[in-house]
């Protein structure tokens, strides 16, 4: 499988959020809402991903995970490691298990090369955009728009960066 078309609307003020992509593959399938984002000078595409919810304390309406109030009640949840606890517990997971996230990944790479190879298509569309196809290196990345850190590993997910639309 093989990207074949990365469109791009650029963030113009966000500290962290470069872009969003939209990412066609083969030519058959399309992928919206795949988040460019820079984290201490390295540039990374994050997956889409969406909100995990628990019900609310009080009125049982679904709240998500980071949010603090009910939005239909206006209860004050409990803390945000209570919550998670809770999540963990409805999920199955055991205590203080670390992969379970406020965030879920809607489609994911299963392969490192692939990540890379989706991540390389959205970061050289992203240079291409701002800067154009003849600009030179930028701090923390080469011509085409390759992390200049050989080596760097990326985290499987972005939850860190927030959810989309938040
Ligand atoms: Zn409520």
């Amino acid at each position: 499988m093989q990207v074949t078309n990365v469109e791009l609307d650029l963030a113009q003020t966000h500290k962290v959020l470069r872009a969003y992509a939209k990412v066609t593959f083969d030519d058959v399938f399309v992928v919206h809402g795949i988040r460019l984002i820079e984290k201490e000078g390295i540039l990374i595409a994050c997956m889409p991903n969406r909100k995990r919810w628990l019900d609310c304390t009080e009125c049982r309406v679904a709240v998500a995970i980071l949010d603090d109030y009910c939005g239909r009640c206006g209860n004050r949840q409990p803390p945000i490691i209570a919550r998670m606890e809770q999540l963990r517990y409805e999920l199955g997971c055991a205590a203080g298990d670390d992969h379970v996230r406020p965030f879920l990944d809607v489609c994911h790479p299963i392969t490192r090369s692939f990540r890379e190879a989706i991540e390389s298509a959205v970061v050289t569309a992203y240079w291409s955009a701002r800067d154009g196809p003849t600009q030179t290196a930028v701090a923390g990345h080469d011509a085409r728009g390759t992390p200049a850190i050989a080596g760097q590993i990326r985290p499987p997910s972005c939850e860190e960066a927030g959810p989309a639309g938040a």
